[in-house]
């Protein structure tokens, strides 16, 4: 019983973390324990349901094996530098060696102060553990790489945010929790040492394949690169909006981090932005894909005393390195909305296609999800009308579906069939329903965060007792602006 930590963070040097004990909670309850990821990381869930587990998972016990620290790392935040972010509401419990091989953090968020929290209090409202438990567990199912929710707890007490509202605390898992920032946070102190310790130990962490390579360094850089260019698109296929692409909530692992002001479209908007803090459109919908290389740009720049010894090469292998990154994300930007639109392998001009189906969307303030998840069974039926009426103006599209019919015509149907639904969800974590089931958590029913955590499970599967989880907000439901998770 218990949980079988193999801790390697805390055996770096002390300069990357600061060691520090959680801080209890009043009357901690467990909302939600995702039991199959449990198993997966070799814990016995039975056990980490029981009342001994609750008090590891609240912060009110900690777990033998657990060497309990706060992360160290810098940022930018919405473009500014600021040299000493931290873990102020996150402590690391340690490591496992999940049953697939792999090494994960188990860490828990608003566990109580650090000494990364400057003026914070450590804490977390219920709202964003809610909303972060479903949105990367949505994810997760949805094919996406990301930080995983191993369990949400009540913590019995209030914490003061826009007035008094209930606390909690998240367990996050995460193939590690290394960002973009904690490269800068050596960077900026010029400690060339240490930076190199940190990229040995990424390297083999995550990337032991670049060891073998005659600059691991290069190849660390070129991982990443490739890694976030997949994972912007992946986001941009579903209609997710990160809403706080800072480079301390960019993981080097490749996996999404950071729940906090996102949110999935409904309407699509290229220019669509839900942080209520974003006031110049920097991590809108469609400047996701620009502000990632922006950020992979900041990554690049602390690697280049690690390139090589003469810093003109460094910069010329950096600046060789980035250049990829255009052609890399608008080839897999282009290959997961052809297949979105049921074809593989798509040229140019089924890229037309797309870019002239997602204008006329922008235009009938069409809602992304349902159009793309429609249009396999127009395919199917040969009707239309599922389709156009998702439009302000269903003439709009008529055009466009008679052209895309004849793209498909030497194309196999049930090939193309699949393909489009395995692209288009039918059930996405829509903000109204999100909102709905925080204000009824709020009040203690965790019903509906319950409902929508299982419907989200199977988000490619139409599921009869669910069908209301399908449907776009009504107007008076759409929600405009998140807030962020502090
Ligand atoms: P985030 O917006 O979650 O990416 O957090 C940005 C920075 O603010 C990180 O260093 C967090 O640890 C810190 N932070 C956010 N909320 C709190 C809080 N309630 N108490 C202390 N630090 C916080
Ligand atoms: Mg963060």
């Amino acid at each position: 019983m218990g949980i079988p930590f193999n801790n390697s963070y805390a055996r770096l040097p002390e300069t990357f973390f600061a060691p520090i004990e959680p801080t209890s909670v009043s009357a901690p309850v467990m909302i939600r324990l995702n039991h199959d990821l449990a198993t997966v990381l070799g814990i016995d869930a039975a056990w980490l349901d029981s009342p001994e587990g609750l008090a590891v998972l609240a912060g009110n016990q900690t777990a033998a094996g657990s060497e309990p620290l706060a992360m160290a790392y810098s940022g930018h935040q919405f473009g500014g530098f600021s040299p000493q972010l931290g873990d102020g509401r996150a402590i690391l419990l340690g490591e496992v060696i999940g049953k697939d091989g792999v090494r994960y953090d188990i860490q828990l968020k608003g566990s109580g102060p650090t000494p990364f929290s400057r003026r914070g209090d450590g804490r977390s409202a219920l709202g964003p553990v809610l909303r972060e438990y479903i949105v990367s567990e949505a994810m997760a199912a949805l094919g996406v790489p990301t930080t995983r929710s191993l369990a949400a707890v009540a913590s019995g007490e209030r914490v003061f945010r826009e007035g008094f509202v209930p606390g909690g605390v998240f367990t996050r898992v995460a193939q590690s929790h290394i960002r973009i920032g904690t490269f800068q946070w050596f960077a900026a102190r010029q400690d060339h040492v240490n930076l190199r310790v940190l990229a040995d130990y990424v390297i083999a962490r995550h990337y032991p394949e670049a060891m073998q390579e005659d600059n691991p360094y290069l190849v660390l850089l070129n991982t990443v690169i490739e890694r976030q260019a997949r994972l912007i698109t992946h986001w941009m296929q579903l209609g997710f909006i990160h809403g706080v692409m800072n480079t301390d909530n960019m993981t080097v692992s490749g996996e999404t981090i950071d729940f906090g002001p996102c949110a999935f479209l409904d309407t699509y908007d290229p220019e669509k932005v839900f942080s209520s803090i974003d006031r110049d459109g920097r991590y809108a919908f469609g400047n996701q894909g620009p502000i990632a290389l922006w950020n992979l740009t900041r990554f690049a720049e602390t690697l280049l005393p690690l390139l090589h010894e003469d810093q003109n090469k460094s910069i010329a292998e950096a600046e060789a390195a980035l250049d990829r990154y255009s052609s890399l994300h608008q080839n897999s930007l282009q290959e997961r909305f052809a297949a979105k639109i049921g074809i593989r392998d798509g040229d140019t001009s089924d890229w037309n296609l797309v870019k002239t189906l997602l204008a006329a969307m922008a235009e009938g303030e069409a809602d992304f999800t349902l159009v793309f998840r429609h249009l396999s069974d127009a395919l199917e039926s040969g009707d239309n009308q599922s389709v156009t009426c998702l439009f302000r103006q269903p003439e709009a599209i008529t055009e466009w579906l008679k052209t895309w019919r004849a793209s498909l015509h030497d194309v196999d149907r049930s090939e193309s069939l699949a393909l489009m639904r395995r692209s288009n969800p039918v059930y996405i974590p829509r903000n109204h329903r999100i909102e709905e089931a925080i204000k009824a958590g709020n009040h203690g029913d965790y019903s509906l965060f319950h409902r929508l955590n299982d419907v989200l499970q199977q988000p490619f599967t139409s599921q009869a007792e669910f069908t209301e989880y399908e449907a776009a907000p009504a107007p008076h439901e759409v929600v405009q602006a998140t807030f962020c998770g502090t």
